[in-house]
């Protein structure tokens, strides 16, 4: 006898900051002999722009030749000819000013650092880790959802569908399906935005009976309340810390209404052919957008047990 089991993967997607390329800028720099040290720090202290934006980049770099070459400000800063005049009248006004890339950003990953710090040395604090490690409770619980979405698609692999859950009940709150052929009757039709339109609703039926309809209200931050102009009316962001499950990844529309309504965490199943708001765009973790969340890319793999 043998019997299919079933395996389910969830691999957090990187954040924005994972996936960053080096990026360099150039800063005029001198050479100079480690005796020296103060005396420019001094200058540049007094006489030249201060750097910004780069203060992870460190000022001072052992040269090949046994001496030191300092930073004395970014070329964006300052003209070479400026930079010239400034010099005039110092004991540095024979020096060869240089040009010098430096990492524009601080480096976010080990590695990251390793091949930033090869341009030139940077000072790195590695981050607050990530939400990566999942309880066993909580990993049971994202497993059964996501072997409910999985069982819930039919045999046209182009409907998706998608389930909100609460992370404290571990419940389905809302979940929809949608299939091609409703997509192409209406293109906004989006399963994931029909079933953030069903945790509206259901919140509007709460409100309008006062019964629970969703297991509690959730708390959110005084920051999230918005009242109107009738005084009367409170309302929170909508899916505030909840949990999505996908069974594909959302689009960039879909994506941006997860973000506007405070989605806690997204799990999906397959990644967007064509590049979707999380593996193309690292909407989840965007820097210029307001609202972070934990993305993971999730999936399930049947084998025969004998
Ligand atoms: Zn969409």
């Amino acid at each position: 006898m043998s019997s299919i089991s079933r395996s389910v993967g969830i691999k957090r997607v990187p954040i924005e900051e994972e996936r960053q390329q080096l990026v360099t800028e150039l800063v005029f720099t001198i050479a100079i002999s480690p005796h020296q040290t103060a005396q420019v720090l001094k200058f540049i202290g007094q006489r030249l722009p201060k750097l910004s934006g780069i203060e992870h980049v460190k000022r001072v770099k052992k040269h090949p030749d046994g001496g030191l070459l300092v930073i004395m400000c970014q070329c964006s800063q300052i003209s070479r000819e400026a930079l010239s005049i400034e010099l005039q009248g110092t004991e540095w006004e024979t020096l060869e000013v240089a040009e010098h890339a430096v990492p524009t950003v601080a480096p976010y990953t080990a590695e990251q650092y390793d091949l930033w710090k090869a341009v030139w040395p940077v000072s790195y604090r590695p981050p607050v880790i990530v939400r990566t490690v999942l309880s066993p409770d909580d990993r049971e619980y994202i497993e059964r959802i996501l072997r409910y979405v999985a069982d819930s698609m039919s045999t046209d692999d182009e409907d998706v569908v998608v389930a909100i859950c609460s992370p404290h009940t571990r419940l389905i709150i809302a979940e929809t399906t949608v299939s091609q052929a409703s997509r192409k009757v209406h293109p906004l039709e989006h399963a994931a935005m029909c079933c953030i339109a069903q945790v509206a609703g259901a919140e509007l039926r709460r409100q309008e009976s006062a019964s629970d309809v969703l297991p509690a209200k959730r708390p959110h931050s005084p920051s999230a309340v918005d009242d109107d102009s009738n005084g009367d009316y409170v309302a929170g962001y909508l899916c505030e810390g909840l949990d999505v499950f996908a069974s594909r990844e959302p689009c960039v529309m879909c994506t941006m209404a997860l973000v506007h309504s405070r989605i806690g965490r997204l799990f999906f199943l397959a990644a967007s052919p064509s590049g979707g708001g999380i593996s193309r765009y690292s909407m989840h973790s965007y820097k210029s957008l307001n609202h972070h969340f934990s993305a993971f890319q999730c999936s399930i793999t049947s084998t025969d047990k004998i």
